[in-house]
């Protein structure tokens, strides 16, 4: 048996998965906010309850946001920030007394749409998550490409590229850094645009649902999302090429991007054909923490 835990910013979940990928239970609590011992404790608790429950003993993969720094084995990147520079992987293979492996979560994303899911079959899959935040993840041979610094396909923190007009320096981003494509692409990133053009505060939800209805106003703020979604994808199929990109998220879950992105990203993509499919997860919010139990492949781990 194997257990992922998907370490959100809002919700912590756990999934316990046969050897054959059969989901066996799913367990998912509210993020202790600004708390570190507190995100350990829970973390500690779901696992060691769902043990208890089946009568079994797991194999853990957590996914988490950002990643573990090869160089200082502390947490980084987080934009669940308490987090950040915490001995996150020693802490909790000490509480839960055996080896555990750690995954960004768009990795685990990637992962598990390339191992049964909607990337199935594909040599090199890129997973975007496009939701609280941007995050982005390769998986090549059905396994993560993590790369050297731990930071493989955080193309989130790049800028946009081919900025226009009023997109550049760009709006300021956790990071440390102006006009990243996750200030663009993320949720709360829409709701930015949308206000900044039209001085309306709409949830990204509400926008689509307008522009759905026809509302050309929220129609227009999406269609400056495709661009830019467009245009940043562009420079990742220029970069790796992959086989298939898939979506994941809250705003995966607009059909429209499926059409509109690839009809755009052609004219910023080096090819005189672009065949990149853009499709939508199969797992949908399952992915990550899928992905996250599947960082131990069958026959690891006892
Ligand atoms: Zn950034």
């Amino acid at each position: 048996m194997r257990i992922g835990v998907d370490l959100g910013g809002t919700k912590i979940e756990a999934l316990a998965l046969a050897d054959d990928g059969q989901a066996l239970l799913r367990r998912r609590i509210p993020a202790p906010r600004d708390h570190y011992p507190a995100t350990l404790a829970a973390i500690t608790t779901l696992v060691e309850g769902i043990e208890r429950e089946l009568g079994q003993r797991a194999t853990v993969g957590i996914g988490t946001p950002g990643a573990i720094s090869p160089a200082t084995g502390l947490l980084k990147n987080a934009n669940s920030v308490w987090l950040n520079g915490r001995p996150l992987a020693d802490d909790l293979q000490r509480l839960l007394g055996r080896p555990l492996r750690f995954a960004n979560d768009a990795n685990c994303f990637a992962l598990s749409e390339s191992r049964d899911g909607a990337a199935s079959g594909a040599r090199a899959v890129f997973g975007v998550i496009v939701g609280t935040g941007t995050g982005g993840g390769l998986v090549v041979d059905g396994r993560i490409w993590t790369g050297l610094n731990a930071i493989a396909g955080e193309w989130g923190h790049n800028s946009l590229p081919w900025p226009g007009d009023g997109e550049w320096p760009g709006a300021s981003c956790y990071c440390g850094r102006t006009g990243c494509i996750e200030t663009f692409l993320s949720g709360p990133g829409v709701v930015r645009d949308h206000r900044e053009a039209t001085g309306e505060a709409l949830e990204a939800v509400e926008i689509t649902a307008r522009a759905a209805e026809g509302d050309p106003i929220c129609d227009a703020t999406l269609q400056r999302y495709e661009g830019r979604m467009a245009r940043a994808l562009a420079s990742v199929i220029n970069l790796l090429d992959p086989d298939v990109v898939v979506l994941g998220g809250g705003l995966s879950n607009l059909e429209r991007l499926y059409v509109s992105v690839p009809r755009l990203w052609a004219r910023h993509i080096f090819s005189d054909r672009v065949a990149t499919p853009l499709v939508p997860p199969r797992h949908g919010d399952s992915s990550g923490v899928r992905g996250a139990a599947w960082l131990w492949g069958p026959g690891e781990g006892g």
